[in-house]
């Protein structure tokens, strides 16, 4: 049985651009096989590029991903490519991550017989089978991405990743682009394939509504580091992190959860030079004198919960009220 823990610490992502942006910084993050873990974070706080080196689209180039309890980069040949495999992502933009001269057959069945996981003779009767586990009609194999609506073009993204058989999939704001009434049809499909396929999920999304409808462990990420993870009861029941519990405050009714929050005053800070101590000081209602100083660690303060915040340290003179209260 395939035990997806995924360990990563102190990763630093190279961008393309002149400069080394240090995209993901301390990680500790755990995915276990059949489980959805939400990734919530502003835009810039290095979510897909956590989600694309997970999905091994991305070398890190420090730290370690565990791959069956293993160091990817450390894995045989045959091992390497079976890590691949088994890591997919889908991606927010079907129709730039689909090729609009490729038939729809194509961009299906080309990676699972290059693979050898299908034969040439059977590709054509493999997409026809994916394609109805998906929603879309075989009928419409030969079509061309541009044929398709954007729900169906998604699907058809979703299709391609299922098509090598992966057992983990990344999901970097898949919904996003979609109508409310097309999103839950998604949602919905990503459940079912889960049930029928046990599927794990990366869901990485700045939308803590359709986090919260699908996730059952949820991480906060906030300019590179996670900075909370809880099983979901936990973290919505009780959110302990500043950054958290600031996220949840600006959370939009669900009539119209769509808008995409901005939250918390202050600016978010450039990734290429995050304030000092804890990244969020700046912007921290309960800032104090160490927060400047002193990178706050992960600690786990209930069963799966852990927190990166000095307010959770027994030492801390500047507890929060109701936590001090508490212990
Ligand atoms: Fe706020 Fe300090 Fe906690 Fe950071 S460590 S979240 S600045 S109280
Ligand atoms: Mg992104």
């Amino acid at each position: 049985e395939l035990d997806y823990a995924e360990r990563l610490v102190r990763l630093l992502g190279a961008d393309l651009k002149p400069q080394v942006v240090h995209a993901v910084d301390i990680i500790n993050l755990k995915i276990m096989p059949g489980e959805v873990v939400g990734l919530v974070g502003e835009s810039g706080c290095g979510k897909s590029t956590l989600g694309r080196m997970l999905a091994g689209i991305m070398p890190q180039s420090e730290g370690e991903i565990l791959w069956n309890g293993q160091d990817r980069r450390k894995l045989g040949q045959r091992d390497t490519r079976a890590a691949k495999l088994s890591a997919q992502m889908i991606f927010q933009d079907p129709m730039s991550s689909l090729n609009p001269r490729k038939r729809v057959i194509d961009i299906i069945g080309e990676a699972p017989v290059a693979h050898g996981i299908v034969s040439r003779r059977e590709k054509d009767s493999y997409v026809a089978d994916l394609m109805e586990r998906v929603g879309l009609d075989p009928a419409y194999r030969e079509r061309y991405p541009h044929q398709f609506s954007g729900g169906q073009r998604q699907r058809i993204g979703i299709a391609r990743a299922l098509a090598v058989k992966p057992q983990f999939i990344v999901c970097d704001e898949s919904v996003a682009a979609l109508d409310v009434s097309i999103q839950a049809q998604i949602i919905n499909l990503f459940m079912d394939l889960k049930r029928d396929l046990g599927l794990t999920y990366l869901f990485i999304s700045h939308d803590i509504g359709v986090v919260k409808h699908i996730s059952d462990r949820v991480a906060i990420m906030y300019l590179g580091r996670i900075v909370e993870s809880a099983p979901a009861e936990e973290f919505f029941a009780r959110p302990n992190h500043p950054y958290t519990v600031a996220l949840l405050d600006e959370v939009p009714s669900i009539a119209n959860r769509r808008r995409i929050f901005s939250p918390i005053k202050g600016e978010i800070p450039s990734p290429l030079s995050p304030p000092s101590g804890c990244h969020f000081h700046p912007r921290c209602p309960h800032a104090f004198e160490r927060c400047r100083k002193e990178a706050p660690k992960l600690r786990e303060i209930a069963p799966g919960h852990i927190s990166a915040c000095h307010l959770n340290d027994a030492q801390s003179t500047n507890r929060r009220p109701e936590i001090a209260a508490a212990s």
